[in-house]
């Protein structure tokens, strides 16, 4: 693969990376020269320069946080500029390109900030678990070994898109008060739950779970018996299917835990 060169620096490596360069690909080459900070994001499919407009996450990484920089051309002037990830206004699975600049700019370029320091973060699923078990690892895991154990776990639990359609997660994971997570963790004490400060990031697919939802079909649509987070098309359904399956789930999970969901894919037209 061409379309992206490494600038070696003292302690970190710059990443330049062409917008068209499939990100799976990019994860993979990357870890295989020994190189962290994206390897937990392997098998997320689509090209680079998409990737900042979601920030794209998984395993408890996301885009921002390796990304230093971000060539987009203005569509009404041609102009090309650099943004820097203030700039970039990155949320979860936000950014300024869903936001303000929707529309108006093309993403060229991508620069990522990578490093030969060994930086594996293995908290979150059970990345730990596996790789400490694998005959392959070593105690401190290669960034090749780390992504190789993701596309292993993403394998055996989501749905592969060309056998049975899916657009990946559905539902954003809630982000609620801390006061509000605290008081659902008395009544629930092994709700998953990610770091609060200020606000706490729960599970969607373990609520959706709770609620009895796992495999469920609905018509031409339901939820992956593996992922609860994820919503499978069995082919002749329509949008108002989709949405009808997608409202149900929320419902359901609204009832009982008392927040809603909210699709993480874009919705045109939805209803
Ligand atoms: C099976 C499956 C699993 C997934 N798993 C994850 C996951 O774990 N984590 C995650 O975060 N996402 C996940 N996704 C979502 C998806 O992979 C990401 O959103 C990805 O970035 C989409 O890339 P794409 O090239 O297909 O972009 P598209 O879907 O074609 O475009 C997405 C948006 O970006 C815009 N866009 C694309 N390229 C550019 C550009 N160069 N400049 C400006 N705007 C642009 C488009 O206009 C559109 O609004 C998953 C999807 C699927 C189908």
């Amino acid at each position: 693969m061409q379309q992206y060169w490494l600038n070696q620096r003292q302690g970190h490596v710059l990443a330049y990376v062409g917008a068209g360069v499939n990100w799976h690909t990019l994860v993979m080459e990357t870890a295989a020269r020994g190189l962290w900070g994206i390897e937990n994001l392997a098998l997320i499919p689509g090209s680079c320069g998409a990737a900042p407009v979601q920030n794209i996450g998984a395993y408890g990484v996301e885009l921002a946080d390796t990304l230093q920089a971000v060539q987009v051309m203005e569509l009404a002037t041609g102009q090309v500029k650099w943004l820097d990830t203030q700039q970039c206004a990155f949320g979860y699975r936000e950014s300024i390109f869903k936001g303000a600049l929707a529309g108006r700019v093309v993403i060229t370029q991508l620069v990522l900030r990578l490093s030969r320091t060994p930086a594996p973060r293995l908290g979150y699923g059970d990345l730990a678990i596996r790789l400490a078990g694998s005959s392959t690892s070593t105690p401190s895991p290669t960034p090749l070994a780390v992504a190789e154990t993701v596309c292993a776990i993403r394998r055996e639990k989501l749905p592969d898109p060309h056998k049975l359609a899916n657009a990946g997660s559905f539902f954003k994971n809630p982000l609620v008060p801390d006061a509000q997570a605290a008081q659902l963790l008395q009544q629930y004490p092994a709700m998953p739950h990610f770091p609060p400060g200020g606000q706490t990031k729960l599970a969607a697919g373990w609520l959706i779970d709770q609620c009895g939802l796992k495999g469920m079909r609905d018509g031409a649509f339901g939820v992956h018996q593996h992922q609860a987070l994820v919503l499978v098309h069995f082919g002749g359904g329509n949008r108002q299917g989709l949405m009808k399956t997608a409202d149900y789930i929320a419902d359901q999970v609204e009832t009982r835990f008392g927040m809603r969901l909210e699709p993480e894919p874009r919705l045109i037209n939805p209803h």
